[in-house]
Formats: C-alpha cells, sequence, structure tokens
C-alpha cells in the first residue's frame, strides 16, 4: 500500500513511544512555565511572610499530587511511584529548606529562590553521564512548576477535566498530567518534548494509547481543533489531513489491528518447528512491571533478566531485602516458568551510581559488569544474597555478565559458594540447585566456551555485546552504526562455537541480544542451533510465529552454505530470499524494521 498524496502533507516526526494510530481532532494544552520575577524583601517580617508562603505553596502541592495520585486510573497505578518520587522531591532538603535558607539569607522572594534551588540541582544532574537518570531532571523540574504556579495563585487545567474525544497536544506532559488523562476520551497525546525513556512516554503504553514525543515544535503548528493523525507505530503527526490519507490510515490501522491480534491469538502455542523442534522463547525485561505484558505476550519464562534499574534509579544502594522482594515477585508470577537473573551490569554506557568515579576513557573496555562486582565484593553478594533468597519462591536461575574467561567465572562462583555457606549458616531457604550460567558476549569467552562448559549449566550469547566487542564498534556511537552487522561472518561462526560448545558439554545455549528480535535472524539462529530465544516481549508473537513456519532440518540444511558466504551482504541475500513469502507478509504489515528502503522496495516489487 503506497501512501496518497505525500509530498502534499503536513507531516511531522517525532519519537514513537506508544503504538497505534488515531485520527481525531487536537485539543492544546497550556504548560507554558509560569513567569519568575525577581524581588527584594526588605524587612524581616517580609522575609518570615515569604518562607510561610513558600511552605504553603509546598503543602499545596503536595495536596494537589496526592490527590492525583487516589484518582489515578487502574491501568496506571503500577507507576504511582512517580508521583511517590514528586512528594519525595517536595521533603528534600536541596530543594525545600535550600529554597528556605536563600529566602532567609539573600532576603529574596520565594520564585526566585527555588528558581536558584532548581538550578542547584540541575547542576549535579548534569554530572551524571546516565541518559536516564539524566533525564529525571524533569521530575524536579515538574515539582518546581507546581510550587511556583501555587506561588502564582495559577490554577493549571488538568487533563481530568477533559472529557471530548480528543487528541492532547502539549509542550511537555508531567506525569501528574498523563496520570489525570482520562481514558476512554482522550484518543492519544503529542508533544514537543520527551525522549523515549520519558515517563509520559512510559504511562501512554500503559494506557494503551497511541503516543508520539519529541516533536519539537508542534504546538506551533497546531490549534484546538485541528485535525491529526498521529501514528504510533512511525513516530509521524500529519496535520489537516485530506480524506484520501484519512482512508489510507484508517485502512492502515484496521489492518495492522487486524493481523496484531491474529498473532496475538497464536502467541500462546508453542514455538514449535514444523518438522516438531521445540524452541523456548523467553521475554528480556528489566523492570517487575513487565513481567506481565511478557506473559500476555506468550513468553515462556524470562531469558533476561537485567537488573541494573534498582541500581540507577536513585542515588543510594538498593537493599538486599528490596531486591529480594522484587525478584521473588518475578519468579512467583512467571513460576513454573524460570527467570534468568544476571548479576549487575553496570558501567560502560550504564553509567556507575559512583559518585565522583573518574570517568574513563573507554567504558565500555572498562570496569563494567562482572569486573565490577568483583571490585566491589560486598554488593555483589548483597545481590547474590537476594537472587539466591527469591530462588525459594520459584524457578529463578543466575547469570554473570561479560565473563572473558575461567578464571573470572572461578572467582565469581566461589563468591556465589560463600554467599551459599552464609545463608546455610543462617539456616535461609534457597534453591542450592540454582542454575548458574554466563552471558558470553566477550570474544575470549567465544574462545574458551569448551572451558567455560565445564563449569556452567548454560550458555546465553548475548550478541550486542558481542558484535561490538568482536567488530571493534561501540555500540553507542552512531557513527559506526552501519557497521552492526549480525550477519558478519565472524559472527555467525562465533555463534556456531559457542553452541558446538554447549552441545558437546551437554549444556543449553541460549540467545539474548537483539538478534533474537530480528525476524530475519530466526532462520539461521535455528539452523545454528539456539534452543532458547529472548528478546522483548513485543517481539515474541512474530518470532513464534516465524518459528512455527520453519523446519529445522531446512534451516539445518542450508547452514553449510550460508556459513561459506564471504560477507555479511550475501548473508543477507541468501536469508532473505529463503524467507521471501513470510517476510513479504510481514513486511506489509510493518513489523520489519531492519530493512533499508531499498530492501522494502525490492521485497514489495520483486
Ligand atoms: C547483549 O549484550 O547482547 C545483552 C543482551 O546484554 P545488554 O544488551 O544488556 O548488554
Ligand atoms: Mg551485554
Amino acid at each position: 500500500m503506497t501512501e496518497p498524496g505525500k509530498e502534499k502533507l503536513k507531516k511531522l516526526k517525532g519519537i514513537p513511544v506508544s503504538p497505534g494510530v488515531v485520527i481525531g481532532k487536537a485539543r492544546l494544552v497550556d504548560r507554558s512555565r509560569v513567569k519568575i520575577l525577581y524581588q527584594y524583601l526588605v524587612t524581616d517580617q517580609q522575609v518570615s511572610r515569604e518562607v510561610d508562603r513558600f511552605k504553603e505553596a509546598l503543602g499545596a502541592a503536595k495536596e494537589q499530587i496526592v490527590a492525583v495520585k487516589h484518582k489515578m486510573p487502574e491501568q496506571l497505578r503500577k507507576h504511582a511511584f512517580i508521583l511517590d518520587t514528586h512528594l519525595m522531591i517536595l521533603e528534600d532538603s536541596m530543594f525545600c529548606n535550600a529554597t528556605i535558607q536563600t529566602i532567609r539569607e539573600e532576603k529574596i522572594n520565594a520564585e526566585w529562590a527555588l528558581k536558584k534551588s532548581v538550578q542547584n540541582i540541575e547542576k549535579l544532574f548534569a554530572q551524571i553521564d546516565d541518559r536516564y537518570i539524566k533525564e529525571r531532571i524533569v521530575d524536579v523540574e515538574y515539582v518546581a512548576e507546581r510550587v511556583l504556579r501555587n506561588l502564582a495563585g495559577q490554577e493549571q487545567e488538568s487533563l481530568s477535566e477533559i472529557n471530548e474525544r480528543v487528541i492532547i497536544v502539549a509542550h511537555e506532559l508531567s506525569p501528574a498530567d498523563t496520570s489525570s488523562i482520562n481514558i476512554g476520551k482522550v484518543m492519544g497525546f503529542i508533544t514537543d518534548v520527551g525522549g523515549r525513556t520519558s515517563h509520559a512516554a512510559i504511562m501512554g503504553q500503559s494506557l494503551k494509547i497511541p503516543a508520539v514525543v519529541g516533536l519539537e515544535t508542534v504546538t506551533h503548528h497546531v490549534h484546538d481543533g485541528t485535525l491529526l493523525i498521529v501514528d504510533g507505530y512511525a513516530g509521524q503527526v500529519i496535520i489537516d489531513p485530506d480524506d484520501e490519507q484519512i482512508i489510507f490510515f484508517q485502512e492502515k490501522q484496521l489492518q495492522r489491528e487486524r493481523y496484531e491480534s491474529s498473532i496475538i491469538r497464536l502467541s500462546h502455542l508453542p514455538a514449535e518447528t514444523t518438522d516438531g523442534y521445540r524452541v523456548a522463547v523467553r521475554a528480556n525485561i528489566e523492570l517487575l512491571e513487565e513481567v506481565v505484558a511478557a506473559k500476555d505476550n506468550g513468553a515462556e519464562g524470562i531469558g533476561l533478566y537485567r537488573t541494573e534499574y534498582h541500581y540507577l534509579k536513585s542515588a543510594r544502594l538498593p537493599s538486599e531485602d528490596e531486591l529480594f522482594e522484587d525478584y521473588k515477585e518475578v519468579a512467583e508470577i512467571i513460576a513454573p516458568d524460570p527467570v534468568t537473573v544476571r548479576t549487575l551490569d553496570i558501567g560502560g554506557d550504564r553509567v556507575s551510581f559512583e559518585k565522583g568515579q573518574a570517568k574513563e576513557a573507554n567504558p565500555a573496555l572498562g570496569l563494567r559488569a562482572i569486573r565490577f562486582c568483583l571490585k566491589e565484593v560486598g554488593l555483589f553478594k548483597s545481590q547474590l544474597r537476594a537472587i539466591l533468597r527469591a530462588s525459594a519462591f520459584g524457578k529463578l536461575q543466575l547469570m554473570f555478565p561479560m565473563i572473558s574467561g575461567v578464571q573470572e567465572l572461578l572467582d565469581s562462583k566461589a563468591i556465589l559458594e560463600e554467599v551459599m555457606r552464609d545463608l546455610d549458616r543462617e539456616g535461609r531457604e534457597y534453591d542450592r540447585h540454582i542454575q548458574v550460567g554466563v552471558m558470553v558476549e566477550v570474544p575470549s569467552a567465544v574462545a574458551v566456551a569448551d572451558l567455560l562448559a565445564k563449569h556452567v549449566d548454560f550458555f546465553s550469547i548475548g550478541t550486542n555485546d558481542l558484535i561490538q566487542y568482536a567488530l571493534a564498534i561501540d555500540r553507542v556511537n552512531e557513527h559506526v552504526a552501519y557497521m552492526y552487522q549480525p550477519f558478519h561472518p565472524a559472527i555467525l561462526r562465533m555463534i556456531r562455537q559457542v553452541v558446538e560448545a554447549g552441545q558437546k558439554a551437554g549444556i543449553g545455549v541460549a540467545l539474548c541480544g537483539e538478534m533474537a528480535g530480528d525476524p530475519l535472524c530466526t532462520f539461521i539462529l535455528l539452523g545454528l542451533g539456539i534452543e532458547e530465544f529472548s528478546l522483548n516481549a513485543t517481539g515474541i508473537p512474530i518470532i513464534k510465529k516465524i518459528i512455527r513456519t520453519l523446519s529445522l532440518e531446512g534451516s539445518r540444511n542450508d547452514l553449510g552454505e550460508i556459513l561459506e558466504l564471504e560477507t555479511a551482504t550475501k548473508v543477507r541475500e541468501v536469508i532473505k530470499a529463503k524467507m521471501r513469502p513470510l517476510l513479504k507478509e510481514l513486511d506489509q504489515q510493518g513489523l520489519i524494521t531492519s530493512f533499508n528502503n531499498q530492501e522494502k522496495r525490492s521485497l514489495r516489487h520483486g
């Protein structure tokens, strides 16, 4: 289907954060910031009145946030912690005491003093490298804005008052805004600012309404009542579409819904090839909140639980009990299926929480993952204790990231055994036969896979890092992103070597890098002997569907020919030819994102 009248369209491109297509009228929400004026206070009486005024504004902000929290729709309850964070900010001394101190010492008005406090907090956040934590400064700004509005006596329009079928258009939306959205009325939202990890984005997904953020100037192009098409798959917004375009997108949406429901209906079937070979398809998760979606999408367990979030979300270390509760809940929800908990992989592009730690010149080659844990033994032990204690409540497996050789593995296992002995002494319950595996993601681990295999119960190949380290391309550097080639013969050979080592030792080999979720890779991974695919939950129905249309024998037979090919491009061509009918179907539904435009054209017209 080609999009009609393309050149006539007034389109904006942003970041798609919640899927779906909606067509409807815009409703502009003014979220412009309160203007702050400087005022010098002359008398002590004025100063103490100003302090009281600030305290009142804080109190009112607290009441308002609590009220939003109480009215939060069921779907968003799991995000209530965001509003709790806002309540905590209101009580934070850098926010509240510092402002009062500035009012008193500098004899200035509350607005200006608060502005200074926020600037100081911003300076602190600016030193943090991690994008997720950096973005959390917006929470401080939302709270400050609320207090400033209270100081100015300006009521902000609450989104809960919007009772029409509209698409919300705003410069930005706070978590309190998205929490107040009237489900069943509001059809979607689009904003000028925001990123993939913004809370508004996360909440849009929970509300299951299409959302596009980061459109930069959408509020300048749209008025109340402007007709809009929001494509939450492609991150596109069309302003004032004509009839032809409306029909085109209505059909696109219908077609997609039909297709998605057809594959989701089948997603609970086992991932079994046409010749009866059963593969495990599991989910990669980063948060407890994703577990239910993983199950709904047909995950047969969690193949990779990335555990960094608890360490990155705040400046303090998570307690053992906090971690235990989290892992226990995941284990209980997923039981009897397994959950593979990966120990902390901090460092690299995931910044360390250790304030003041020197910035490394090559963080990806630095003190990352298991290296960091072997240095910070206390922290490592606390996580291991939490995992082991939780293993009494379901089927937990444990996995070490970035293992580069046998010694590192033995050192890690020695600490694990020490922790087990401690738990024995304390009489605590845990699964003493817990399966222990390693991520194979460093080229040296591939070279010694046969040796590593003797000491573990399973391998999980992390192709994201394996490709980075094997092809010497920084995975977060956009200039070399074109070199990210899963079909590079070196990568395919490495996967084969790891699978062969695993098979020889009689241990399972999973794959949990992005390759596992790429429909184009399924055929070759099956042929290579991968027994477990672990991927983002949303991709599971498609990967299961592909596995159900392939035969193990077919993919094995073609393996020899493919492994002889000299370049990634050739491998890609051969695989595309073999999977052509299926890929055509997936492409028509827009489900293949790894194709470039030329590949898409040749698939459609070839
Ligand atoms: C990988 O490296 O392939 C992997 C799954 O781990 P992460 O992306 O968390 O580094
Ligand atoms: Mg990795």
